[in-house]
């Protein structure tokens, strides 16, 4: 083991007792095993083997717990008393004032864990002046939140007093001296691959993408501090389903921060509420409002920021160990979903111990959803949040909450669920796929057939009349030609970027609901007749699909697409799609990115719908 401090380290007195740390620490090695694969399960002390430099897996994660202390240890070893510590879990995180008594009033004794150190291990598990305890949350969530919360309002006043006196506890300063040096560890190796990831980056060409979590914000502090400038762009999407103490939060940190520029990226077009009905509410695996809300307007705020540099680079708060789809991320990546951007995460291989240590060790402001027990602060209203955290909106957010579930019972009965209250209050619109039931699904079926008296043209059946954005959809074929053709009969040519001869002929007027395509030659990058006419169905796809979502946008590592919502009416359907061809490449990416051209078929899939 390598021992690193063996002697006093500095002393430190609360009300009632003084500290002097003193003992043997490891610096948190003991705290996440990582082996290489690459080298026969070699042991290692990082993310990163020091023999293959490839990356290692994380085998595990330990907390102690030192029951002389009463705190949670990031080691064998109390940092406080020296004396042994024992394994209470895999990660932990405190609980505030505002949640023990939550939990006081859910036990029908509202005062009862007030005074008592108390830390949650995940899940129904807690840890109560070191004993532990369960709590049955599913039980917990069968009470009216309404009393809940008219009892929650009659100890406002005292929990105001203890949540700002929460920090200077002898619990929490206990806790922050005994992990000192796990803290200096991490802090030291955040910062110096800061440092090192900037390297060749103006910090004008930076920004910490903030989400008002308490990653975004540790992350947002590390960059900061590490590269001695307060003047690091932070953008904050809004996807418009914040908490507000999201919004607080932020209101709060640009006051601290006054030289910290903090961009809003918010779809204004788009309204959620109007979408869940249109297409459906987002589900786990139809996470739409992600693409809506957030790929495409960060993707445009970059754009509009950043202008035509070459490369952008983004501190992330990621965590490897947040979630297991998390775990497979590079601590520095090409990001697919935003053009020209290099990502780099400083805290990915961070506990949730590391976060509450840093946080509290560096008396950071936070978000407050966390002091009333939500593990995650992103959308409130997230189908991937855990049926507890939707029971705190429950009580915390009635206004917002009663809106969410109204809009859900009127999804469920305008797509015809004969058991439209179970299928919401059991949350069974959280597995939902496709957009069966919904009147847009039908858009998603691409109609054609091969044409009679020519056999390289196909007759489309379009679900709306040709308008001038079918047009541009073809602009990643070639150059549009509008002069060579019968303009009596709409033809519009499509040359070869390369060779400038024509490669298809679409046919059909303007208003007209019939479009005929004639292959003259194969698109680049097609190696078939199928394939062609597959590439073509995927733009008509989009043609008839499209809402706007802006997915399109972020696959274009040219910036030569721009998709806004229009004002909808009889001559256009409310999405203006424009590619700039001086920016197109043809390179067909935007074709071929999403299954059948656009990301919204996916979402609004039907069952025996065709596939085209
Ligand atoms: S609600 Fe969930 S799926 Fe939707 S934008 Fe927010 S995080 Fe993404
Ligand atoms: S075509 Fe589809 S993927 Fe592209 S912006 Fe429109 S809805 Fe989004
Ligand atoms: S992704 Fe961009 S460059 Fe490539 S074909 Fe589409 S618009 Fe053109
Ligand atoms: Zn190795
Ligand atoms: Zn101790």
């Amino acid at each position: 083991m390598n021992v690193w401090l063996t002697k006093s380290l500095f002393t430190f007195e609360s009300q009632t007792m003084r500290y002097t740390i003193y003992q043997r620490q490891t610096g948190g090695k003991t705290m996440i095993r990582y082996v290489c694969e690459h080298c026969d399960n070699l042991a290692c002390d990082t993310s990163v083997c020091p023999v293959c430099g490839q990356r290692t897996v994380v085998k595990g994660t330990s907390v102690f717990w030192c029951d002389s202390c009463q705190i949670p240890c990031f080691d064998e070893t109390c940092g406080i008393c020296g004396r042994k510590t024992r394994k209470i879990g895999s990660d932990i995180r405190p609980v505030f004032p505002e949640e023990k008594l939550l939990f006081g009033i859910l036990l029908g004794e509202p005062e009862v864990f007030l005074k008592k150190s108390v830390w949650s291990m995940g899940g129904d598990f807690f840890i109560i002046d070191g004993v532990t305890r369960r709590f049955s949350l599913g039980e917990f969530e069968k009470k009216d939140p309404k009393e809940i919360r008219k009892e929650l309002g009659n100890f406002a006043d005292k929990i105001d007093k203890l949540s700002v006196g929460f920090t200077d506890s002898e619990s929490i300063r206990k806790f922050t001296a005994a992990n000192g040096s796990r803290l200096a560890r991490i802090t030291d190796e955040a910062e110096s691959y800061i440092r090192s990831a900037s390297k060749g980056y103006l910090p004008s060409s930076m920004f910490v993408s903030f989400s008002g979590g308490k990653d975004s914000t540790i992350t947002s502090d590390l960059v900061r501090k590490a590269l001695g400038t307060e003047s690091v762009i932070h953008i904050f999407g809004d996807t418009t389903l914040e908490f507000p103490s999201t919004h607080d939060y932020l209101g709060r940190f640009r006051r601290t921060h006054p030289t910290t520029p903090v961009l809003t990226a918010r779809n204004c077009d788009q309204d959620f509420d109007d979408l869940c009905l249109k297409i459906g509410p987002p589900s786990r695996v139809l996470r739409w409002c992600c693409t809506v809300f957030k790929t495409g307007t960060i993707t445009k705020t970059i754009e509009g920021t950043f202008g035509d540099q070459r490369s952008v680079l983004a501190f992330f708060g990621l965590r490897r160990l947040e979630s297991l789809a998390r775990g497979k991320y590079d601590r520095d990546t090409d990001s697919s979903k935003i053009k020209r951007q290099v990502v780099a995460s400083p805290i990915i291989d961070w506990t949730g111990f590391d976060d509450w240590l840093y946080l509290l060790s560096n008396r950071l402001d936070f978000n407050d959803a966390y002091r009333r027990g939500y593990s995650r602060v992103g959308c409130w209203c997230c189908p991937n949040n855990s049926n507890w955290s939707s029971y705190l909106s429950s009580i915390y957010l009635p206004d917002e909450y009663d809106k969410f579930q109204s809009i859900l019972y009127n999804f469920a009965k305008s797509v015809g669920k004969p058991d439209w209250e179970e299928y919401v209050d059991k949350g069974m619109w959280k597995a939902r796929q496709g957009g069966n039931g919904l009147a847009l699904s039908k858009n998603t079926v691409v109609s054609f057939k091969p044409c009679a008296f020519d056999k390289r043209a196909l007759n489309f059946d379009l679900s709306s009349p040709i308008e001038e954005r079918l047009y541009t959809l073809f602009k990643p074929f070639g150059t549009i030609d509008k002069e060579i053709g019968n303009k009596m009969l709409g033809e519009v040519y499509v040359l070869n970027p390369a060779t400038k001869q024509p490669t298809l002929l679409l046919s059909g007027r303007i208003g007209s609901k019939i479009l005929k395509v004639t292959i003259i030659s194969w698109p680049s990058k097609a190696k078939s007749f199928r394939a062609s006419q597959q590439l073509i169905s995927d733009q008509i796809t989009k043609f008839q699909t499209c809402i706007a979502c802006g997915a399109c946008q972020s696959v274009c590592r040219q910036g030569a697409i721009f998709v806004n919502k229009t004002k909808e009416d009889a001559t256009n359907c409310g999405v203006s799609y424009s590619i700039d061809s001086a920016k197109c490449v043809h390179c067909l990416e935007c074709v071929t990115h999403f299954d059948s051209g656009c990301y919204m078929k996916k979402v609004l899939r039907i069952k025996n719908g065709t596939k085209v």
